[in-house]
C-alpha cells in the first residue's frame, strides 16, 4: 500500500513538474540606458527547452545570470525589429558559436528578420574567419542558423508546448507581434509593443500569466512635450492597462517594458493601476521569474 501511495505521489508531482512553464524577465526596459532594467528580453522554459522572446541588450549577461549558458539559446522569437528587443541578438549569436553551439539556431520573427540575421553574419565575416582556422578551429556548423518569418495565425509547437503569434499595432512597425505560449494546463500571453489591443485581450481571456508593456506620462508632460505625447501614441497607458487586465482576467498580470516619461516611480504608476483593477498585478524587474503552475510562485534569480 505505502509503495502504491509513493507511487502515485511520483506520478502526481512529476506529472505536475511536466507542465510547469517558468518564466524570467531577463529585461525589462526600454532602450534608455539603465544598470537595473536592460531592454527587451524574456526567457520560457518548458520541460528541458529554452525559448527566449526578443533578445534586447544585455540579454546574454542576464542569461548567464540565470545560469543559462550562451550556447544553450536555440530558439528565438522576435516580437518585432525594435533595436532595443533586438540589440543582444549579435552577442547570443557569436559568443553561442564560441561557446560551441551543437545545433543550428532557430529565429523566428516578422519580415525583415532573414536580412537582419544576414547582415549580421556579414558584419561579423572577420571574426569568422579567423575563429574558423587554426587555432581556435570553430566549427562552422556552430553558426547555422534557421529563419522563419512569422505572421498573424503563425503557429509552432514542440514537445507539448504551442507558440502562436497574432498581430499587434505598434505603428509605424507594421510587423509587430505578440505571443500566446502554451501547453494542456497553462497559458501565458506576451503583448510585445502594442498600443491597446482587443486581441491581446481575446487571446489572454482565461489566461495564467499577461506580460504587458506599459508607458505611462503625465497630462502635464503630455501637454508640454510633443514628443512625449507620440511616443505614448504608440505604447499603452496606466488606465488602458487596467481596462485589458479587467476584459482579459488573467490570474497575474506583469508589467513590462517600463517606460515612465515624467519621472513617476513604479510604485506610483501602480497605483494609477490599482486605482483602476482590483486584479493582480506587479511591475517586472530583471531576473524577476514566475512559475506558472496550480499555485504561481514569483521569486528572484539571486545572481544579479
Ligand atoms: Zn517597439
Ligand atoms: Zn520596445
Amino acid at each position: 500500500m505505502r509503495k502504491f501511495i509513493f507511487l502515485l505521489l511520483f506520478i502526481v508531482s512529476s506529472e505536475i513538474y511536466a507542465n510547469i512553464i517558468k518564466v524570467t524577465i531577463l529585461g525589462s526596459g526600454t532602450p534608455r540606458v539603465s544598470f537595473e532594467r536592460f531592454s527587451q528580453s524574456i526567457l520560457i522554459e518548458h520541460k528541458e527547452d529554452k525559448y527566449l522572446f526578443d533578445a534586447g541588450r544585455g540579454a546574454l549577461i542576464r542569461l548567464y545570470q540565470s545560469n543559462v549558458l550562451p550556447n544553450e539559446i536555440k530558439n528565438i522569437f522576435f516580437t518585432h525589429l525594435h533595436s532595443d528587443h533586438v540589440l543582444g541578438f549579435s552577442d547570443i549569436l557569436m559568443t553561442g558559436w564560441v561557446y560551441h553551439r551543437d545545433s543550428p539556431l532557430k529565429i523566428y520573427g516578422p519580415e525583415g528578420t532573414q536580412n537582419f540575421v544576414d547582415s549580421m553574419l556579414k558584419a561579423y565575416q572577420d571574426d569568422i574567419n579567423v575563429r574558423s582556422q587554426a587555432p581556435e578551429n570553430l566549427d562552422i556548423a556552430g553558426l547555422q542558423t534557421n529563419v522563419k518569418t512569422i505572421y498573424d495565425g503563425f503557429s509552432y509547437q514542440n514537445n507539448g508546448l504551442t507558440i502562436e503569434s497574432f498581430a499587434v499595432k505598434h505603428e509605424p512597425f507594421t510587423h509587430a507581434f505578440g505571443f500566446k505560449i502554451y501547453n494542456s494546463k497553462y497559458c501565458i500571453v506576451i503583448s510585445g509593443d502594442t498600443t491597446y489591443s482587443d486581441t491581446v485581450i481575446k487571446k489572454a481571456k482565461g489566461c495564467d500569466l499577461l506580460v504587458h508593456e506599459i508607458a505611462h506620462a503625465s497630462e502635464h508632460t503630455l501637454k508640454k512635450y510633443p514628443k512625449a505625447k507620440g511616443v505614448i501614441s504608440y505604447h499603452t497607458n496606466a488606465v488602458e492597462v487596467a481596462d485589458i487586465i479587467n476584459k482579459s482576467r488573467p490570474r497575474l498580470t506583469i508589467l513590462n517594458h517600463v517606460l515612465s516619461l515624467d519621472g513617476s516611480s513604479d510604485d506610483e504608476i501602480l497605483n494609477i493601476i490599482k486605482q483602476n483593477t482590483k486584479h493582480d498585478v506587479l511591475i517586472a524587474n530583471d531576473l524577476m521569474t514566475i512559475d506558472i503552475k496550480d499555485d504561481i510562485y514569483i521569486y528572484k534569480q539571486k545572481n544579479l
